[in-house]
């Protein structure tokens, strides 16, 4: 069975620049302030969302692991 996965977006850092929609189209929706919200905050470990995490220009994206909270993105250094 795949990892899950919970996806967060830190709306204090998100400069609505969308990078998140075009990695990830399905995975998050700009709100009418150009906001940037994960569509499933829990959904399975998925390639586009960490290629949409890894390229936002601000790291307001993270991923940790549901079941232990442990993080995948931003890796731990
Ligand atoms: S890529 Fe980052 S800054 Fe741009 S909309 Fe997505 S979360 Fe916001």
């Amino acid at each position: 069975m795949g990892d899950r996965w919970h996806v967060e977006v830190d709306r204090s850092l998100c400069i609505g620049s969308a990078q998140c929609l075009h990695h990830a189209p399905d995975g998050f929706r700009l709100d009418s302030a150009r906001q940037s919200h994960p569509v499933d905050p829990d959904t399975d470990a998925n390639e586009r969302v960490l290629e949409a995490a890894e390229s936002c220009p601000v790291e307001a994206i993270t991923i940790t692991l549901g079941d232990n909270g442990e993080p995948v993105f931003p890796p731990e250094e």
